[in-house]
């Protein structure tokens, strides 16, 4: 696919405006909790998690954790661990950040690589949420937007690395 401008999902003002909520609910809800360590998903999450942490008014570090489905293409495999945070996440309040929860199936990893680290708490957000494609029995504490069965690119997304910097979600959906 070439890297042409698909038509707008989510436009970039109503991202800018639901992510500066999130930050808002976040922030009142670390309010008194010291620290908040956000771990983006790469690479999907970084620009999320960029505008996100800038939105925060808490305290807050950065990491990234790296994984990648085996299955090919759009679906959704099993997942492996391609990097693991680099700074010790004991004892700290860890928020999980997404690009996209579909099945589930990378949250859930993800939560058990870090509850082996024996943070303070696990908390989980994603801007796009595919509810009804969710099959692992996940608690999502932040959502962005829920979609439908489309297959979105842009704010980070990618189909095939094409389309990751476009400023809103587009959708790229095959309509044959
Ligand atoms: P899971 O099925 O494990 O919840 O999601 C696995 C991964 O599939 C997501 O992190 C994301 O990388 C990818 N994914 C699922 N739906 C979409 C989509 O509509 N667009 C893009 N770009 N990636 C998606």
């Amino acid at each position: 696919m070439s890297d042409t401008q698909p038509p707008v999902m989510i436009a970039e003002s109503d991202i800018r405006e639901r992510v500066a909520e999130l930050a808002g609910k976040i922030s009142a809800d670390y309010a008194d909790k010291g620290e908040l360590v956000l771990i983006g998903v790469l690479k999907g999450a970084f620009i999320f998690l960029a505008d996100l942490a800038r939105n925060l008014t808490i305290p807050r570090a950065i990491e990234f954790i790296a994984v990648s489905s085996y299955g090919t293409g759009s679906k959704s495999g099993a997942v492996r661990l391609v990097m693991d945070v680099r700074g010790s996440i004991e004892g700290r309040h860890v928020l999980i950040v997404e690009d996209i929860v579909d099945t589930g199936n990378t949250l859930g990893y993800l939560i058990g690589i870090l509850e082996s680290h024996n943070p303070a708490s696990i908390r989980t957000c994603t801007l796009l949420h595919k509810a009804n494609h969710t099959k692992v029995d996940i608690d999502i504490d932040y959502i962005g937007f829920e979609i439908g069965d489309e297959w979105v690119v842009g704010y980070g997304l990618d189909y095939a690395e094409q389309n990751r910097t476009l400023p809103y979600i587009g959708n790229v959906t095959p309509t044959d």
